[in-house]
Parts: structure tokens; C-alpha cells; sequence
């Protein structure tokens, strides 16, 4: 399907990068959603967010403050002159928002992940023109993420852009959802006018990851960041680890490298960047391959087998001999490496036998 992007068309934003999204995750009560857009407006950010309604994992949580938090969301708009954003999951929410007057609409994780709540939506803003901005689905599956956008696009809507904010998985170690920067970046490629704004709050989870993560969607020329930022963090109803006070944001932003689309990765640094992701990724699948070999280490215990099984370890050695000699790589570095890496590996499942 062929999608023609429409810029957003909200009058007094910049076209420079990146284009910057900032609140609190949730609205808690008039006098934090409007202490909080004190601070960013102050900040120079021209768009504000806030959860009027939380999709929560679990029942109990807090689960947004509902309508009342529309009436805080004009408020801000009055005061302040910044556009407002806020998640919409139902045909009621999105109802309820226009007539707010809310600026611009998002789709979260959850909801892009089911076409029967996208459809509502879409049917619901069907013939209404307001710039909308679609979550991946929790789930890294590009074409739910494409047929969400598709949806919304027939409904009429093509002032439309997306957000990248990780996806989750059962390995939880350095980011709250998985980058897989490749998703976003496949996305752009077959639609290379929808504009791509990255969540380094959702993906990171904790407030030291927004800076690098952010400067990360830079340098891959993501057009904006939806930042979550709370006057008080630690006491935030929802997201406290991953929300940053105003001043933080402005550091954050202040201190973002914003290189030239049409520099070429000839520059040292942007090489470096490149090399500092892929590091980053060795570690994380070679953490990755320790966690299941310690699994082997367990299964082996329990059914009384040695560790060590050279005929094994030989293969191994085969293999990747093979495969890096095709990868041009050399084959001393190659078996240098996997040794290491084996004797690792051993090294963990002697201590599971102990
Ligand atoms: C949010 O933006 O607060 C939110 C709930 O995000 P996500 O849908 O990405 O989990
Ligand atoms: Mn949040």
C-alpha cells in the first residue's frame, strides 16, 4: 500500500531535529501535570504528554486519572501555548480527547499490538484530521507495526508518525524493551516520509539510558524523542525510575550531537558510534550464550553427564573456523576466540556442578 506522509502541521514547531515530546507519564493531579509543563515549556519544548488513561500490566496499579485530566491538559495548553498530547486505546478515549481539544494523539505499545483496538480507533477518527503518532507493538513484529499504520492511514488520517519504544522479552537485562534498531530502520526504508521519533524512557527504563539512547536515535536521523519527565521522579505514580525532571530533560537535549543528514559516515565519530552499538550487542548474545550454557551446565548435572564432551567442543571449533574463514576473518583470531569463550562457558558449568 502506498502511504503519502503528511507533516504534522502544528504551526509554531521547528523543523530542526529533533523534534521533542515531554511529560509525565501519567497525570496525577492538576498541580503536578501543570508544575511539570511549567518546567518543560520553560525548556523550550513545544509538544506535552500525558497518560490520561494507563494501560497497566496488572490490575491495582494506578490506572490514569481518566476525563477529569482532559480539563488539566486545556489548562496547560491556555497557560502555557504548548501543544498536548495524550494515549488514546478506545473509540470513548479518542471521543473524549477531541473534544478536549487535544493537539496530537498517540497509540501505545499495547494497542498497536491488536488490530481489533487500532480498527476501533481508526473507525473512530474517521474524517477527523489531527497529527497521530503510532507506538511499535510490544511484540518486534514490523508488518503489526505497518498494518497499524495502515489502518489509521485508510481512516483518513496522514498526518502521521511513528514511535519506537523498544520491544519487550523475557531477558530483561540492560533495557526495560530491546531497541532492535533494525526494525525502526527497516521501517524507515520502505517509508522513508514517516517521521520516526524514538522513547528512550520505555526502551531504556532507567533515567542513565535517555541521554545515550537518545543520542543513539539521533545518529541513526530519527526525527524527534518523547521524553517522560515528572518535577519529582522518585515519586512518580507510574515509570519513576525512567522520568527525569525538567532540568534533566534540558541537559539531556542540550547535550545531544545533532550531525548532518548528508555528512557521510566517513567522520571517526560516526564510525565509533557504530562500533560502540555493535559492541554493545556482542555483549549482550555473548551474555546471552553464557545464560544458556549455565541451562546446559544445569541439565547435565541433573542427568549426570560430564561437562566437558571434546566431541563437542571439536565441532564447535569446525564450525566456526568455517564460518569466519568465509567472513573473512582470520582463523587464529577465530579459534582464539572461541576457546575463550569455551573455556568460559566450561569454567560456568563447573561451578553449577559444585
Ligand atoms: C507511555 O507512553 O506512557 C506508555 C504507556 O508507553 P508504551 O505504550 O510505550 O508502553
Ligand atoms: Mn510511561
Amino acid at each position: 500500500m502506498e502511504i503519502k506522509i503528511e507533516p504534522f502541521g502544528l504551526p509554531s514547531l521547528s523543523a530542526e531535529r529533533p523534534l521533542v515530546i515531554a511529560g509525565p507519564c501519567s497525570a496525577e493531579s492538576e498541580e503536578q501535570v501543570m508544575e511539570a509543563a511549567r518546567g518543560i515549556a520553560a525548556r523550550g519544548i513545544k509538544i506535552f504528554r500525558a497518560g490520561i488513561w494507563k494501560p497497566r500490566t496488572k490490575p491495582g496499579g494506578f490506572e490514569g486519572v481518566g476525563e477529569i485530566g482532559l480539563g488539566w491538559l486545556k489548562r496547560v495548553k491556555r497557560e502555557t501555548g504548548m501543544y498536548v498530547s495524550t494515549e488514546v486505546a478506545t473509540r470513548d478515549h479518542v471521543f473524549e480527547s477531541l473534544k478536549a481539544g487535544v493537539d496530537m494523539l498517540w497509540i501505545g505499545a499495547r494497542t498497536s499490538a491488536n488490530p481489533f483496538a487500532v480498527q476501533e480507533i481508526a473507525d473512530a477518527l474517521k474524517g477527523v484530521d489531527i497529527p497521530i503518532l503510532i507506538k511499535n507493538p510490544v511484540n518486534p513484529d514490523l508488518e503489526l507495526w505497518v498494518g497499524a499504520i495502515e489502518r489509521i492511514y485508510m481512516a483518513g488520517l496522514h498526518r502521521i508518525g511513528v514511535i519506537h519504544r523498544g520491544f519487550s522479552s523475557y531477558d530483561k537485562k540492560i533495557y526495560r524493551n530491546q531497541p532492535l534498531w533494525h526494525i525502526p530502520i527497516e521501517l524507515r526504508r520502505r517509508m522513508p516520509s514517516l517521521p520516526i521519533i524514538c522513547d528512550p524512557s520505555h526502551i531504556g527504563g532507567k533515567r542513565e539510558l535517555i541521554q545515550p539512547l537518545s543520542q543513539q536515535a539521533m545518529d541513526l536521523n530519527f526525527n524527534g524523542l518523547m521524553i517522560e519527565s515528572h518535577c519529582n521522579p522518585d515519586v512518580a505514580w507510574s515509570d519513576k525510575e525512567q522520568q527525569v525532571t525538567p532540568e534533566a530533560l534540558f541537559d539531556i537535549i542540550s547535550r545531544l550531537v545533532i550531525r548532518n543528514e548528508h555528512q557521510t559516515t566517513e567522520s571517526l565519530e560516526e564510525l565509533r558510534r557504530q562500533l560502540d552499538t555493535i559492541d554493545e550487542q556482542l555483549f549482550e548474545l555473548l551474555a546471552k550464550r553464557m545464560r544458556i550454557s549455565r541451562e546446559i551446565g544445569i541439565y547435565k548435572k541433573e542427568h549426570n553427564m560430564p561437562v566437558l564432551q571434546t566431541i563437542r567442543y571439536d565441532e564447535i571449533l569446525k564450525k566456526c573456523s568455517a564460518m569466519g574463514e568465509a567472513m573473512d576473518l582470520s582463523v587464529d583470531f577465530v579459534k582464539e576466540m572461541i576457546k575463550e569463550i569455551h573455556e568460559e562457558s566450561v569454567r560456568q558449568q563447573i561451578l553449577i556442578m559444585r
